[in-house]
């Protein structure tokens, strides 16, 4: 959506097509960091999005065992807003959605399924969906594969993808919130267990991190055993745990990490996900998502308007985006394997490691994390061209 926007704004048509017929869907990533939050500030729309509910965090405070620290504090970061904000991430892309339709070159066709690519001597030249009117054929100079990481349009183009393995799945679920909670979002790594609790104002958002493919097991002991071990990690929210009635109130998320080795085929570009999922450390899923929207606009949009975009341009978006990709995934890696790993191996007490005792003693390295968290690594900034719109 950012991209479509950006390129609409440059005076390129588009056609997005969604799957799905709105984006209300629960659990997905509501984190906008301090990067994207300058991004919608360069486009002049910060003002009036913040004008849409969300809450601001400014710090994030863990608990590793006895050890309670703040692990990122965003309040030092170079950018206009020093926080990172918590929003239902359908109202942000309805929001840039509505400023797409802004422009003449903007346009959206929801319930319409990407099922395949159409090529032509080679070339990806357009795509074929299903839409609730039957079958449909875009032709187009270019395909962005924005997908996500189950990507159709990925899978369609042949792309080999690196899989970089993960540790854990999350269980996601939601309990009420009191005015008397913390504010902070709460972080909790004990014996192993880790556990996440999001401020969503009248709700916390709960992500229980477990090993891999362990749920089944973890039904197997009940219900009741789970709202238990939930209750100990809240304690401030523990009669809350009657919240959770059953099973299906617990989503999983299977944690999935990879990336494509190349992300363009002749006509065609994967970002986001769909060229790169990301682990859930950090929550830099959508901030790495419009990186890459804002470093293809800047890239491709005057070749696209003027209908000479060639496989150099598109490498020179994957040379764009692929170290700061890899850069971030690494850290991951080093977290999952490092410190979730461990902690969800270990039922003993835990011992936090020296990262995380460094930053308890030393604060001012709690903008290193925040530093990678909120802004990332080699930040973009909008250099597309915009033309008038109506
Ligand atoms: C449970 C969960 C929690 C997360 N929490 C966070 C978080 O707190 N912070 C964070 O930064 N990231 C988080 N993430 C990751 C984040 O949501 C993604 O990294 C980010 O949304 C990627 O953006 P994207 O545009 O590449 O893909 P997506 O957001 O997945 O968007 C892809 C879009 O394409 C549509 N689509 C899919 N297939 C087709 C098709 N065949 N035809 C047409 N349309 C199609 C989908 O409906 C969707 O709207 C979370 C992910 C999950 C699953």
């Amino acid at each position: 959506m950012m991209l479509a926007l950006l390129l609409a704004r440059a005076g390129v048509s588009v056609v997005v097509l969604e799957k799905h017929g709105d984006f209300l869907r629960d659990f997905r990533g509501d984190t906008l960091h301090p990067s994207t939050l300058e991004i919608m500030h360069e486009l002049g729309l910060l003002e009036r999005f913040l004008q849409l509910p969300h809450q601001k965090v400014s710090r994030i405070n863990a608990r590793f065992g006895e050890l309670s620290f703040t692990l990122a504090d965003f309040s030092n970061l170079p950018t206009l807003c020093r926080f990172v904000a918590f929003m239902p991430q359908w109202d942000f892309l309805n929001f840039l959605m509505e400023e797409g339709k802004r422009y003449p070159t903007f346009q959206i066709q929801m319930n319409a399924e990407a099922t395949d690519l159409v090529e032509e001597g080679g070339r990806i030249v357009g795509l074929l969906a299903q839409t609730t009117d039957g079958p449909l054929e875009v032709r187009a100079d270019l395909v962005i594969g924005a997908d996500g990481r189950h990507s159709v349009v990925r899978a369609r183009a042949g792309l080999s993808v690196e899989e970089l393995g993960a540790p854990m799945d999350v269980l996601w679920f939601r309990l009420s919130r009191r005015p008397s909670d913390p504010a902070d979002p709460v972080g909790r790594f004990e014996s192993g267990r880790i556990f996440i609790m999001l401020n969503r104002g009248e709700y916390w958002q709960c992500g229980f991190v477990i090993a891999k493919g362990t749920r089944p097991q973890l039904e197997a002991q009940g219900l009741e055993a789970f709202r238990e071990c939930v209750a100990t990690l809240a304690p401030f929210a523990a009669e809350r745990v009657r919240e959770l009635q059953d099973w299906n109130s617990i989503k999983l998320l299977t944690v999935q990490v990879d990336r494509l080795r190349r992300w363009f085929r002749d006509g065609l570009l994967c970002i986001g996900d769909a060229a790169h999922a990301m682990s859930p450390v950090g929550g830099v899923g959508i901030n790495s998502a419009i990186q890459d929207a804002v470093a293809a606009a800047n890239l491709l949009a005057t070749p696209l308007r003027e209908q000479r975009v060639t496989n150099e341009d598109l490498r020179n978006v994957q040379l764009r985006r692929e170290w700061p990709t890899k850069m971030t995934q690494r850290v991951q890696l080093a977290v999952q394997n490092r410190v979730i790993k461990h902690v969800l191996r270990n039922a003993g007490p835990v011992s936090p490691p020296l990262a995380f005792k460094l930053i308890a003693r030393f604060p001012f390295l709690q903008r290193i994390p925040a530093r990678m968290i909120g802004l990332g690594f080699r930040p973009e900034h909008v250099h597309s061209p915009i033309v008038p719109s109506v």
